[in-house]
């Protein structure tokens, strides 16, 4: 059986303990209050380590009572990690003392320690390493479980247990709050058991963002202004006031919900989405054009439909090349009003970019004559878009507050669902979520914050 690798095989006195100086194997082993006793090689790979308890009296868990006088010794296997590159069969021999309180009910107890707590039947150093694997470099659990030899549920309460002690968000400092909407699964259809008729759900989640930081305070389901407001208000009044702003998509239900929680914060809508509102539209513009002008869809021989993405594209950061091929598109007369959509998409961008309040005014005169030329639905349904989140808007040029930190949350979001395969359970893609970025966000503690927000007022 043990083929033990050094002379001494004795069991811990009182005066070997109290000398405590480890031999080397136990130091190398480092399993904080065991000695390793034997070490062998098993026949079909792998090693068995058995090390014994080094305590020689404890405290009953009960009356507290120390006590020296052990029952028996008991023998049990438990998970460790590898070491040297091989698998570890670890055997702990400790003892069971013997109550030393009459009048204590319990009878028996054994050696806990901070790597083997009580019942434990893996050390906590497993479950650490099998935590950051899925935690910080993303592994699905059943990889894990497959690396560390532990069971899908030890390793996913020992994740939802890290994300437990995720600080609360009223503990964390938030100048400015990002809140983003992301759906979480794919849209499913369920057919309404009074009425019979199919109706489509799209699982939406909304984040909670440090917009400064990237780390993700909240996560609720839904995205509709009541869910907003539930979470914001479950803040303590401290926390709501530090807020200065706040970032949101062009959403009238986040709008409405920061506006009715928090009606001193200032409202920052982001650019990209706006942006994106621009280029929707273009897009629009193009296709109608072209099912006017051709009678059917876009081929590729069409150069509208071939610059299709350039059309897209930053105006500002065309290569010559680009700008001519576009020039090419605009010169044909059929096209004129493709060429007046672009102009208006580009206003925008130029109002977005502005930097200070007197530019943004100016660059919005510019951006209401490119939509007045243009003269469509379109473009004017753009302008109404932009009259609504004005005030928004010069909160964004004025602070420059964004949801990008937010977008890149969410990124990191999707990631954790892919390597998830999609999550069945909530709870367990929420805790993984807040998990994962408390983790991220300890790692670049570094980052600067911002400051001089209202610098440029
Ligand atoms: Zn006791």
């Amino acid at each position: 059986m043990f083929q033990p690798t050094g002379p001494h095989l004795s069991l811990p006195t009182a005066s070997s303990v109290i000398d405590a100086v480890r031999d080397p194997t136990s130091v190398v082993f480092n399993l904080d209050g065991y000695q390793v006793l034997a070490a062998c090689d098993l026949p079909l790979g792998g090693r068995r380590v058995s090390a014994v308890a080094n305590s020689v009296e404890a405290a009953c868990p009960d009356c507290g009572v120390v006590s020296t006088r052990v029952h028996q010794r008991t023998r049990q296997k438990v998970k460790d990690l590898g070491v040297g590159g091989k698998d570890i069969e670890l055997v702990i021999i400790k003892p069971r003392f013997l109550c030393a309180e009459a009048a204590c009910a319990r009878r028996t107890f054994t050696q806990v320690t901070d790597q083997l707590p009580f019942r434990a039947r893996c050390t906590a150093r497993l479950k650490a390493a099998a935590v950051e694997a899925v935690l910080d470099e993303g592994m699905p659990i059943w990889r894990t479980c497959a690396r560390y030899q532990l069971g899908w549920a030890t390793i996913n309460t020992a994740v939802t247990a890290d994300a437990l002690t995720i600080p609360a968000p009223d503990m964390v400092p938030v100048r400015a709050l990002g809140i983003d909407e992301h759906r979480f699964a794919r849209a499913k259809w369920f057919k309404h058991p009074e009425t019979a008729q199919w109706c489509r759900v799209e699982p939406w989640m909304s984040t909670f963002v440090d917009a400064d930081t990237g780390h993700i305070l909240g996560v609720v389901d839904g995205r509709s202004s009541a869910n907003i407001t539930r979470w914001l208000k479950q803040r303590s009044q401290a926390w709501l006031e530090q807020l200065q702003v706040v970032a949101i998509d062009p959403s009238s239900a986040f709008r409405n919900a920061v506006r009715q929680v928090l009606p001193a914060v200032e409202i920052s809508v982001d650019h990209w989405h706006v942006v994106r509102l621009g280029n929707q539209m273009l897009t629009e513009v193009r296709q109608r054009v072209t099912r006017e002008v051709l009678g059917r869809r876009g081929r590729k021989e069409d150069s509208v439909w071939a610059h299709r993405m350039l059309l897209l594209r930053a105006g500002d950061r065309l290569t010559d090349a680009g700008l001519h091929r576009l020039e090419q598109v605009f010169d044909d007369e059929d096209y004129e009003q493709v060429a007046a959509a672009w102009a208006v998409k580009e206003r925008l961008r130029a109002l977005l970019a502005a930097r200070d309040i007197p530019a943004v005014q100016n660059a919005r005169i510019d951006f209401e004559m490119a939509v007045a030329a243009a003269d469509m639905a379109e473009t004017d349904k753009l302008a109404a878009t932009v009259a609504k989140w004005w005030t928004e808007i010069k909160v964004f040029v004025r602070t420059q507050v964004t949801n990008a930190r937010t977008e890149s949350a969410n990124t990191g979001i999707k990631q954790i669902k892919r390597t998830g395969r999609g999550f069945r359970n909530q709870k367990n893609y929420q805790s993984r979520i807040l998990g994962t970025s408390v983790r991220q966000t300890r790692r670049r503690r570094r980052i600067p914050h911002q400051q001089g927000l209202h610098a440029q007022r």
